[in-house]
């Protein structure tokens, strides 16, 4: 165990979970090594949501502003009806949760967020076409063994190799997804395709810079510009009894979406008819886990606790990790163990009750009509940076 040099932390993958904290290990001054098995750094043509617990981490970490220069913050969002675009609410987006949390909800594209987290990372301590198969504690640490035959040893390897983690497989053995019977696809078209009049005799007016969604009995599909605001996102969510795989690279074709969203309002249909690409993916749940640590080896990220999409949250509790930990080892020196105590201690009850809530959120909008969506002032009003106060997890009450 290290006494006087920094603690050397090796973190198996590089994606937002393994970047982030990445970024807050090494400020925090630990010796830190990031193995990522692609050959390029990179991110799958995606968006996602970002929120104010999210951007409060980004803030304590200086990546704030070219966070927030890398993404969109939606000025309404607008609820319609699947079958004729009608509205069914609007609330204020732009500015609300900066008065109400202290921080933004925005959107972003995950390469552009991916980029904006490596922000005066060393490029020496990243290191690429490293795919590991396999993890093991050892007396002085943890070692970890690589594709090419190499091996790294460690006073703490970090496994935030998201939803198929080899380093949660080696500690805990093989899970069990259950497939939820609903998929999505994912696509990304250009923002003027998005109508500004919807709705009967057009009377619903629509911002390109709005953040749209098309509710119905058979899914929903979630619209909102991305980046420099030129671009929309579409995850195009469907209830299914055909299994479909959970992964990020399973192609799709413009016809399978069309094909699964026939019947819904032109307006929806006029934009996926210009889709050119797009992928699909299972959306499978697990059981929230305890334990996440065995010797000098944890996990962090989708590796800990895989979330369904319904609450927006994945990537946001795995940049809340980092910090964490980050902090927890800062404040226990040496002693591993009790760092890594501290971590599961404050990560694991909110991170259960957002995988928990998620669910339920999903439950909610699978029924016709939708029940109200779950509240999320509990997860946005939190902030992972700060230290964990007496009584105070940041869960839902
Ligand atoms: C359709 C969809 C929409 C979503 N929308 C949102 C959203 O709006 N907001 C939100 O917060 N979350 C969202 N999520 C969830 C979010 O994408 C994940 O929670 C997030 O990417 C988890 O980050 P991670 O770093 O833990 O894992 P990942 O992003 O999966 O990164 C893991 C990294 O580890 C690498 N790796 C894997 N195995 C190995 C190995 N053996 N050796 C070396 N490297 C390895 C991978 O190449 C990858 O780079 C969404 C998910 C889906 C499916």
């Amino acid at each position: 165990m290290a006494s006087s040099r920094p603690l050397r932390i090796v973190i198996i993958g590089a994606g937002i979970g393994g970047l982030t904290a990445a970024q807050a290990l090494h400020r925090a001054g630990f010796e830190v090594s990031l193995h990522e098995r692609a050959a390029e750094l990179g991110e799958v043509g995606a968006g996602l949501q970002l929120g104010p617990n999210a951007f409060k981490v980004f803030r304590a970490l200086d990546l704030f502003d070219v966070v927030r220069a890398a993404s969109f913050e939606p000025t309404t969002r607008v609820t319609l009806n699947w079958n004729d675009a009608s509205e069914r609410n609007r609330v204020p987006l732009r500015g609300v949760d900066m008065a109400r949390y202290g921080a933004p909800f925005m959107t972003a594209h995950r390469a552009d967020l991916h980029r904006a987290l490596r922000t005066g990372l060393p490029e020496s301590i990243i290191h690429l076409g490293a795919t590991c198969t396999g993890v093991a504690n050892t007396a002085q640490g943890a070692v970890v063994h690589f594709s090419d035959g190499s091996s790294v040893e460690a006073d703490l390897v970090i496994g935030a190799d998201g939803l198929r983690s080899i380093i949660r497989e080696t500690l805990f053995g093989a899970d069990a997804p259950r497939f939820t019977n609903s998929m999505c696809w994912r696509c990304i078209v250009p923002i003027e395709l998005l109508p500004r009049r919807m709705g009967p005799g057009k009377t619903v007016a629509v911002d390109q810079t709005d953040h749209v969604s098309f509710y119905g009995p058979e899914g929903q599909v979630i619209c909102y510009p991305l980046g420099d605001g030129s671009t929309l996102n579409i995850f195009a969510g469907h209830y299914s009894n055909d299994w479909v795989e959970e992964s990020w690279t399973l192609p799709s074709s413009p016809e399978e979406l069309l094909q699964a969203y026939a019947g819904w309002a032109d307006e929806l249909l006029g934009m996926l008819r210009h889709v050119q690409h797009c992928f699909k993916w299972g959306i499978c749940d697990r059981e929230p886990r305890s334990v996440w640590t065995k010797g000098n080896i944890t996990l962090l990220g989708d590796a800990a606790h895989p979330t369904m999409p319904n609450l927006a949250q994945g990537a946001n509790m795995a940049v809340e990790d980092g910090i964490v930990l980050a902090r927890a080892l800062r404040q226990h020196g040496a002693d591993v163990s009790a760092a890594l105590a501290q971590y599961v201690a404050e990560r694991q009850p909110r991170t259960r009750d957002i995988t928990l809530k998620s669910r339920e959120n999903f439950e909610r909008t699978r029924q016709w009509p939708p029940a109200p969506p779950i509240d999320r002032s509990w997860i946005y009003a939190f902030d992972a940076s700060q230290p964990m106060q007496a009584g105070l997890t940041g869960t839902a009450a």
